[in-house]
């Protein structure tokens, strides 16, 4: 079920895939979620977030890695650089530029099957003079259907991708010990040297000693949980829970960022020629999907409901490039989000989001049953910073992540913005107006308090119904020397050690405006270059 993308909202809770991690009360967001709590669910397994994730392939804008490049000092870092990794890494199945794409790497990269709403949603950008571009090539604003990693309709995670073809082929050099816990990285000596990881599993604790060097990629939330109980983190945090420190670095598990989501809709729209546009399981499941997607991997199985994407500017930011002669590095990404409501889709919204459920049933029973979508707005270069730190010593331990969503003005000045241009695109349109497409009447019921559709209730409707794209990034960040957050140097060395690197989301310094998997991907494909060069066994 996990490889079939319409069964990806279901993957989540499941604990044996996800580690289920929420965030502390918001000060500023989540109103109207349980406990004012943001879910956080990441992976666990073989192929970590990538056995749970909704499969958009969007590598981010080339000004993302031009500015890690310019944080870091270290041009190895910047887009014209990192091409050659992007593609490599590809087998890219789309239309586009070959010499953008890679077509014989190990993720196979494919187009979307189905979603005859997300054609309206593209065209109707065309409309009002946003392209239709490759937006996994060099674009400034536009807006095209998803490409996804999936092979004949099915999950391409890291595991099917990078691991499972290696496992027979180098059996002899790859162990991996399924179901082990890492604790802490082992150091011996002044100067910090990794020699290897102590881990739990079945109730007993291991050692796995290492000859050339420690490589940690447990993630956003893990990696720098990690760091902090090996005794790397500020000092007086560790002190505080009860971990001798060894190195200070008060970086460690500072600088968290994610994507956050404004749900802009429903959108409600009318049936074409008495053909839905959109897939409502109850109404429209019929065997015909079933053996559609058995045969060829096509259909409405083959998609998670994440349809398109536009990148677009804030005023501000449009107008920063032009006095500065530059490209648009857009700062909104609207997603299409074309999954209507029924009653399951309204408890698995309540579900994956933690929202309330008696406010999801009340804001969305008007709607149920009838052909709808919905464009997320999200500011794509968010400012407020958050944290995770040790809730204590004991390693399994719950981590205290905060988030802090909404914490900079600007985010929701941006979000709003962005709200706003997806009204705009849905109400003067000539392709959405075709279909009748309307938003819903009915006000959030947190914020009726406010004039319908006002600034003010907009804001009130973000800080209430607060959703994350589970894009958390950033807590391990990669700097330059001078930099007292960083925490891994441009090779990914932490810094204050020997031969212990992290390759993960958590190294980005500034998360990309974008969807995230293909950079963490690109990460490990720059990361694993350095070491192979660093041990004089590049190819
Ligand atoms: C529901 C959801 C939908 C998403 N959809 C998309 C999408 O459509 N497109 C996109 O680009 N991004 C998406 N993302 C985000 C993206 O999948 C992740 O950001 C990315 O996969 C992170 O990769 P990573 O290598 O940094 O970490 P992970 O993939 O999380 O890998 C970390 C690994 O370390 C393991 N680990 C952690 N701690 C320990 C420990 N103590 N001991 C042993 N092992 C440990 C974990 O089990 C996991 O296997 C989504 C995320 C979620 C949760």
């Amino acid at each position: 079920m996990q490889s079939i993308p319409v069964c990806a909202p279901l993957m989540l809770g499941n604990p044996t895939l996800d580690w289920n991690f929420y965030t502390v009360p918001q000060q500023y967001s989540c109103f109207s979620l349980n406990n004012q709590s943001s879910y956080y669910p990441r992976g666990r397994g073989l192929g970590g977030t990538s056995n749970l994730n909704f499969m958009v392939w969007l590598r981010g804008h080339p000004f993302d890695f031009d500015n890690w490049s310019e944080l870091t000092q270290d041009e190895r870092w910047s887009y014209d650089e990192l091409l050659p990794y992007f593609r490599k890494s590809e087998t890219y199945t789309a239309d586009g530029d070959s010499s953008f794409h890679g077509f014989d790497g190990e993720v196979t990269v494919s187009p979307a099957s189905y979603g005859p709403i997300a054609k309206h949603f593209v065209k109707a950008a065309e409309e009002m003079g946003y392209p239709k571009v490759d937006l996994n090539a060099p674009y400034q604003e536009g807006f095209n259907e998803h490409v996804y990693n999936q092979k004949r309709g099915h999950r391409a995670g890291a595991f099917n991708a990078f691991l499972q073809p290696i496992r027979q082929s180098r059996r002899d050099k790859l162990t991996i010990r399924k179901y082990a816990h890492v604790t802490k990285v082992l150091f011996k000596g002044s100067n910090n040297l990794a020699y290897g990881v102590e881990y739990e599993k079945g109730g007993i604790v291991h050692q796995a000693k290492c000859t050339k060097e420690v490589i940690l990629s447990a993630g956003a939330i893990s990696s720098p949980l990690i760091l902090m109980r090996s005794g790397i983190g500020a000092t007086q945090h560790l002190e505080s829970v009860g971990i001798n420190p060894r190195v200070n670095l008060p970086g460690v598990g500072q600088n968290l960022q994610d994507h956050v989501i404004g749900l802009v809709g429903p959108f409600v729209i009318d049936p074409v020629d008495g053909q839905h546009l959109t897939y409502l399981a109850s109404r429209d499941s019929s065997p015909s999907d079933l053996l559609q997607y058995v045969g060829s991997g096509t259909g409405p199985l083959s998609q998670a409901g994440v349809m398109a994407s536009g990148f677009v500017a804030s005023n501000k930011t449009k107008l920063i490039a032009k006095i500065n002669n530059k490209i648009i590095w857009p700062d909104i990404q609207l997603i299409l989000l074309g999954i209507p409501k029924d009653a399951s889709a309204i408890a698995s919204l309540a579900k994956v989001y933690n929202l309330r459920r008696d406010i999801a049933e009340e804001f969305y029973s008007p709607v149920v049953g009838q052909d709808s979508f919905h464009i997320m707005s999200i500011a794509s270069r968010p400012k407020s910073r958050g944290q995770i730190l040790l809730s204590n010593k004991d390693p399994k331990a719950r981590p205290w992540i905060d988030p802090k969503y909404y914490h900079h003005p600007d985010d929701i000045a941006v979000t709003i913005e962005g709200v706003k241009k997806a009204i705009h695109l849905v109400e003067n349109t000539k392709t959405f107006q075709s279909i009748g497409a309307r938003l819903s009447t009915t006000p959030f019921p947190s914020c009726r308090s406010h004039e319908f559709r006002s600034d003010a209730y907009w804001e009130c409707y973000l800080r209430h119904y607060t959703l994350s794209v589970y894009h958390q990034a950033g807590t391990c960040k990669m700097g330059r020397a001078d930099d007292p957050e960083a925490v891994v140097d441009a090779s990914l060395s932490v810094r204050g050690t020997e031969r212990l690197r992290v390759i993960d989301a958590s190294i980005m310094p500034q998360i990309v405006s974008s969807n995230i998997q293909a950079a963490c991907t690109v990460i490990g494909e720059r990361g694993s270059q350095i070491i192979k060069e660093y041990w004089g066994i590049a190819p």
